[in-house]
């Protein structure tokens, strides 16, 4: 007699304790476990907080990280299908052994997309800095400067978001420069200083690091171009 499933009635299926494969995967959802979740995104950067981080990094391999699943040796992938006002529907599909069979499931999940800004966005819109910059002189100096400042900083910053340029405000005799990395500032007074740049650095006590407890510096390098 061939095998039959008891609850379906299928025959010749390949069983799992007892119950043909879909039942028994129909039966016991925590095989594969993931549920609708919320992901905060930045409106500004549009990076994501994923786990511990602020990124730009995809949404899909994470998402596929989050999932438990019982099969062994799973393969796990998650793709967006779908999109609603909330968010994204994500299908995630699990492949992998269960007991003697090769089984595969699959689950679509609705991503709710959160407005939150991230960290650096949100000190960018402050007065947030670590660091000054004064840049100084003939105006084409002072535009020259300003452009090696930038340029110093983005090869940083693609790494670093702190070493972004956070504000800039042009004065009277030149522009003042706001960066969120002190040693951002430091690299591009180097920079200057190459340039032939005299360089006169300040430093401002600003109250406490929360996190750290450590006096916090304001660093001013007051820049006098040629
Ligand atoms: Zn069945
Ligand atoms: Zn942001």
């Amino acid at each position: 007699m061939k095998k039959f499933c008891p609850k379906c009635g299928a025959e010749g299926k390949p069983m799992h304790k007892g119950f043909c494969i879909d039942c028994y995967l129909a039966d016991h959802p925590d095989i594969v476990e993931i549920q609708d979740m919320e992901i905060e995104e930045c409106p500004n950067c549009l990076r994501a907080h994923l786990g511990k981080n602020w990124t730009s990094s995809e949404l899909e391999p994470f998402i596929a990280s989050k999932v438990k699943t019982k099969l062994s040796e799973p393969t796990i992938t998650a793709s967006i299908v779908g999109e609603t006002e909330k968010g994204p529907v994500m299908l995630i599909k699990v492949a992998g052994r269960l007991g003697e069979n090769e089984a595969e499931l699959s689950k679509e999940i609705q991503i709710t997309l959160r407005k939150r800004q991230c960290d650096v966005c949100s000190k960018k819109q402050s007065t947030y800095h670590n660091a000054k910059m004064q840049l100084r002189g003939p105006e084409e100096a002072v535009t020259d400067a300003f452009r090696a400042v930038r340029n110093e900083n983005r090869s940083t910053s693609r790494k670093e978001r702190m070493a972004e340029v956070f504000r800039f405000e042009e004065v009277k005799d030149g522009v003042d420069v706001y960066l969120g990395s002190a040693q951002a500032a430091k690299n591009a007074a180097a920079k200057l200083v190459n340039k032939g740049a005299k360089v006169k650095t300040t430093y401002k006590l600003v109250g406490l690091d929360r996190k750290t407890g450590k006096r916090r510096y304001e660093i001013t390098y007051s820049v006098r171009m040629q």
